[in-house]
């Protein structure tokens, strides 16, 4: 069977012109995709039909482009032990054209023939399995590539490019309100420190986006740190980014208008550096985790430690995401008085 695809909005006009000039079986049954329609053609008239700009395949080929890429990597994999087969993921996150996927032990024995299937059906250039999430004072993911030649990509999110090596640099997926929200910020002419910038989430958005003047971005890890510098670059913010390498509590400033510290579980360490530099009516967001029945009492008890209990005021708490089980990421604007 040969079978033209009409991508829906030309079907109610190009379907009609198929039957009546003789090329489409009227009796035949058409076959409705999410974006087309699959008419069966006289296989006498395929050449008239590919003239019309339309595109012809055969019955098989249809059926297998109409399966989902689960049942089709599937499929293509019912050769390795069912036990492998079964546990196959299921889901998996795109960054770019790389596909991340989690991997359990046993399937690791195979990886190269499955990030190769993955990357055939879900037409991708590289494939990396994550391997146990991110940890360490530089926050370095355990992401190993199965599949390809490179894990670096461009993740474009709010009108931003963020470039980085999947393999190399953790990207917080579920940071992205907490990113636009700094790209909704007004900062006119006010000059930010962000503490804890990696490959520059927060600050690519308050240089593009908000109007500061100038944004001083610290990063140590040099993985990070690299592509920080490329993505100010490819952003084209840098006459307003000034990158920093190295250790936060070696910045020399005391006149910041806005801190952001975007790190958790050990912020509260780095309170003291930031108190050093922001000044006087200065806004500070806070990132850290907390217990979800008592992250206000908590964030009071590190301020007051700091500043003194009539040095700062809580403009909002907000959560960013769930952490542990009763545990939550919480971003806290606060400002020093
Ligand atoms: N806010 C980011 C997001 O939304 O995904 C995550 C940033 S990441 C958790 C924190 C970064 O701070 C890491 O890239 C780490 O290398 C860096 N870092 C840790 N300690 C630092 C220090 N003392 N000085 C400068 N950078 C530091």
């Amino acid at each position: 069977m040969r079978l033209a695809k009409v991508p829906n909005e030309k079907a109610s006009e190009m379907i009609p012109y198929l039957i009546s000039n003789g090329m489409a079986d009227p009796g035949a049954k058409i076959i409705r995709s999410e974006d087309s329609r699959f008419v069966p053609i006289y296989e006498k008239r395929e050449q008239d039909v590919i003239d019309l700009g339309l595109y012809v395949t055969d019955g098989v080929t249809f059926r297998r482009e109409t399966r989902s890429p689960q049942n089709r990597i599937k499929e293509r994999l019912a050769h390795l032990p069912s036990g492998v087969v079964d546990e196959l993921p299921m889901k998996w996150e795109f960054v770019g054209d790389i596909v991340i996927l989690r991997l359990n032990d046993p399937a690791f024995q195979y990886k190269r023939e499955i990030g190769e299937a993955y990357a055939a059906e879900l037409n991708a250039r590289t494939v990396c399995a994550d391997t146990g999430g991110v940890s360490g004072e530089f926050r370095e993911p355990k992401t190993e590539l199965l599949f390809g030649e490179s894990a670096e990509s461009i993740r474009l999110e709010n009108g931003i490019r963020y470039k980085f090596d999947v393999t190399k640099i953790m990207f917080a997926s579920g940071n992205t309100d907490e990113r636009s929200r700094m790209k909704n910020l007004r900062c006119d002419g006010e000059k930010v420190i962000d503490m804890f910038a990696g490959i520059g989430y927060f600050t690519l958005p308050i240089a593009k986006f908000t109007g500061a003047k100038k944004v001083i971005a610290c990063e140590k890890n040099p993985d990070s740190y690299h592509y920080l510098c490329e993505n100010i670059r490819i952003n084209e913010v840098d006459d307003i980014v000034t990158p920093i390498r190295g250790d936060n509590r070696l910045l020399e400033c005391t006149d910041a208008d806005r801190i952001i510290m975007g790190y958790i579980q050990r912020t509260s360490e780095f309170l003291d550096k930031a108190k050093e530099m922001i000044r006087p009516g200065g806004m500070i967001h806070y990132h850290d985790t907390f217990y979800v029945n008592e992250h206000m009492e908590r964030l009071d008890t590190i301020f007051s430690k700091a500043f003194g209990t009539e040095g700062y005021r809580v403009i909002q708490i907000k959560e960013v995401k769930s952490f542990a089980p009763s545990v939550s990421h919480y971003v806290a604007d606060v400002i020093v008085l």
